[in-house]
């Protein structure tokens, strides 16, 4: 990126979202810029589909795909039309101004007349002391068992998953393939998971669950040896040995960096303007994606979400809503 350079569009995230945005934003000449967002312990460009295994509902792929092939086929494809991708995350997005200045955490100023904010969701951790120490420093405590469940430490052991979602049920299933037992906690009596999820979760001899249930202490020093849990209903107390802990208790999405800017609901989601609209209460930024859809989060209702997002941006810019349209894409350095 040139200095002084203004884009038509900056996209920020890497997943279904934002790719699908910019496969549209490039193929009506928009030049756009994707930040796909810096690798860290949390996340890696490309979002949640990169911790999924199997994904048997993205139409197209009658048997099944990959979240990791999905989402680097969805990154060529947008490639393929002119989108530029920088590796690095947005920190602050300044809207006082036209155009709009994005600063990374790399230290660059990107200007651009419009913005797709497409940076998904992360996801929650209950908050435990120790939970927290031995996640960071690799002791058996995860957030994502399709990442980490196939590590050797795990093998052969007694696994336990928080949550009673799909996540959840999804996790287990998957860490089945490596532990002896899979015991799912989960607080109520009943799980939200869709039916087809719980049975397969439910019908497998190597899940058990422990309903009514919460952690209230992770066990071990360098490497978890247990948990501390919970009955909710009698108070009953009680330790379950596992030699690991999955968390699957939902997802906060990644607005941080947007504070004062656009409007965000009372869990941190973008705010659309309208209903069946991807702007957002700050005309020129388009929201796409997990991070405005508390309510389906699926990959396709994301790529569904991006195409609108790109699509109202075009409109946007070519309706005047910027003050001029770039004649031509005004940068080169990519990834
Ligand atoms: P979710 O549906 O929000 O479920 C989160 C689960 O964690 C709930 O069961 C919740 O309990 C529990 N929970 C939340 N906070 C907790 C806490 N502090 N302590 C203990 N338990 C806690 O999240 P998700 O499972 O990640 O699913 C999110 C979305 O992705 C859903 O729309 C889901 O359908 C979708 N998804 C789909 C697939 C697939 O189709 N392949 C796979 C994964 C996810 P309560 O039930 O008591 O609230």
């Amino acid at each position: 990126m040139t200095k002084d350079a203004v884009e038509n569009v900056v996209i920020v995230g890497s997943g279904p979202a934002a790719w699908t945005a910019a496969l549209y934003a490039a193929r009506a000449r928009l030049s756009p810029l994707v930040v796909e967002g810096a690798p860290s312990r949390e996340m890696i460009p490309g979002g949640q589909l990169m911790f999924t295994t199997e994904v048997e509902n993205y139409p197209g792929f009658p048997d099944g795909v990959t979240g990791q092939l999905l989402m680097e086929r969805m990154k060529a494809q947008a490639v393929r039309f002119d989108t530029r991708v920088l590796t690095d995350d947005i920190v602050t997005v300044e809207t006082s101004g036209r155009p709009f200045v994005l600063r990374t955490a790399g230290g660059d100023e990107l200007r651009s007349r419009s913005v797709v904010i497409a940076t998904g969701a992360r996801a929650n951790w209950l908050g435990l002391e120790h939970e927290q120490r031995l996640a960071q420093s690799g002791g058996g405590v995860s957030a994502c068992a399709v990442c980490d469940g196939a590590l050797p430490a795990f093998r052969e052991k007694v696994l336990a998953v928080v949550g009673g979602g799909d996540s959840a049920m999804e996790e287990a299933t998957y860490l089945t393939k490596f532990a002896r037992k899979v015991v799912i906690i989960h607080r109520r009596d009943e799980f939200r998971a869709s039916t087809i999820m719980t049975e397969k979760a439910l019908q497998d001899p190597k899940i058990d669950v422990a309903w009514n249930t919460v952690v209230t202490d992770v066990l071990g020093d360098d490497f978890i040896t247990g948990l501390r849990l919970q009955d909710t209903i009698s108070g009953e107390e009680r330790e379950l040995e596992v030699g690991g802990l999955f968390l699957a208790i939902g997802h906060t999405p990644n607005t941080a960096f947007l504070r004062n800017t656009v409007e965000l609901d009372e869990d941190g989601y973008i705010v659309t303007a309208r209903s069946w609209r991807t702007e957002t209460s700050v005309p020129g930024i388009f929201a796409a994606g997990d991070v405005m859809d508390p309510y389906y989060r699926q990959a396709v209702t994301a790529a569904g979400t991006g195409c609108m997002a790109a699509l109202e941006a075009e409109r946007w810019l070519a309706h005047g809503g910027a003050a001029a349209r770039a004649e031509a894409s005004p940068a080169a350095s990519t990834s």
